[in-house]
């Protein structure tokens, strides 16, 4: 999986300063680097900008890497909304998509995402992407609440899932949550609702069309 991805980002990433920086100041506040890999990031971009997405939903902030790819699909008259467990966190993704030109049209909300999911449904907010990239344990309920504010047509993408390829692999050393992603797949790949794959790009992402 390394080398392939490494092929992929060695042909087709370019260099950018914007991502680059937000990297560099993620480390430099001592976070881990556990940010989309480049060529996920990039893919988001495209998904949203092809889906027409305006209204896009993130869980899981870290430093903003996802949350700028994700803002750059839609453009100048999109809306963001992020969650994010930890206040510093969201501080530091907002400056970082401040200096990205979107300051204006990101919205974090802090504390536990599955609170925040509920609130949101009880304000009856609609999205129409989603992109799951938090606590590996909550991603099933991360996604049923999700599918519960998706407007028809919406499109879920979650980030982890092939655990380093452990999933697929029963020779490799489990990952702490390969067992959750293996339960998070079937579900996704059985929901009655969603149309799905799963691409083996960074460390794998399921892609859902969500049909109500
Ligand atoms: N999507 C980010 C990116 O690519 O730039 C990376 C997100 S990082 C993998 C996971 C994030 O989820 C961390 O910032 C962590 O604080 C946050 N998180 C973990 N548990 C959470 C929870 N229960 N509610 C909200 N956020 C949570």
């Amino acid at each position: 999986m390394k080398k392939i991805n490494g092929y992929i980002e060695s042909v087709f990433q370019s260099q950018d300063a914007i991502l680059e920086e937000v990297l560099r100041s993620i480390e430099e506040h001592g976070m881990q680097p556990i940010s989309v890999s480049p060529s996920s990031g990039k893919l988001l971009t495209m998904l949203v900008s092809l889906s027409g997405a305006k209204n896009v939903l993130e869980i899981g902030a870290l430093g903003g890497y996802s949350g700028i790819c994700l803002a750059r699909g839609f453009g100048s008259d999109g809306k963001l909304t992020s969650l994010e467990l930890m206040e510093s966190y969201a501080e530091l993704a907002k400056s970082h998509l401040t200096k990205a030109g979107y300051g204006d049209q990101v919205n974090y909300l802090t504390g536990l995402a599955l609170e925040s999911l509920d609130q949101l449904a009880r304000d009856n907010k609609h999205f129409d992407f989603f992109f799951i990239d938090a606590d590996k344990e909550n991603y099933e309920n991360y996604l049923n609440a999700c599918i519960s504010i998706a407007e028809n047509g919406a499109i879920i993408v979650a980030d982890n899932v092939l655990a380093g390829g452990t999933v697929a692999d029963e020779d490799q050393q489990p990952k702490l949550y390969t067992e959750h992603m293996r339960k998070f797949n079937e579900a996704v790949a059985k929901h009655p609702l969603l149309e799905s794959t799963l691409l083996p790009i960074g460390d794998g992402l399921t892609v859902s069309i969500v049909n109500k």
